[in-house]
């Protein structure tokens, strides 16, 4: 094949049916306002934790939507749990409660393993 000097991006195209949503079913039912997160990144801007580190909490939202496998645990671990967040949240996402119920739900896991 003829080197153009570029390559093509991989796909990225989701299947949703194939992804495993189970913390974001969980945290529909249990902080129902996560269903109100319309991915601004205001929250992500405001971080404290952010300053310091590589977290990103409208990341964080985006890929449990999607239903990505990622060490959740490695990542909720990086907020500090100081609020900002949801002062500063236009949709009224309870987002400090999110992460305790990620950690929740994380934990109910282990458990029953
Ligand atoms: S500020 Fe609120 S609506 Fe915006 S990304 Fe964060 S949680 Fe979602
Ligand atoms: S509660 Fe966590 S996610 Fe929210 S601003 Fe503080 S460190 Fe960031």
């Amino acid at each position: 094949m003829k080197d153009f000097g570029y390559t093509i991006n991989k796909d990225r195209q989701i299947n949703f049916d194939r992804t495993d949503k189970w913390i974001y079913e969980y945290l529909k039912k249990h902080e129902p306002s996560f269903k109100l997160c319309i991915g601004c990144g205001t929250c992500t801007a405001t971080c404290s934790s952010g300053n310091f580190t590589d977290f990103n909490l409208r990341r964080l939202f985006t890929l449990i939507h999607r239903g990505y496998k990622l060490d959740m645990k490695d990542e909720i671990t990086k907020c500090m749990l100081c609020g900002k967040c949801i002062m500063v949240c236009p949709r009224g996402v309870n987002t400090r409660n999110i992460i305790l119920k990620i950690n929740e739900v994380i934990e109910n896991r282990k458990r029953k393993k």
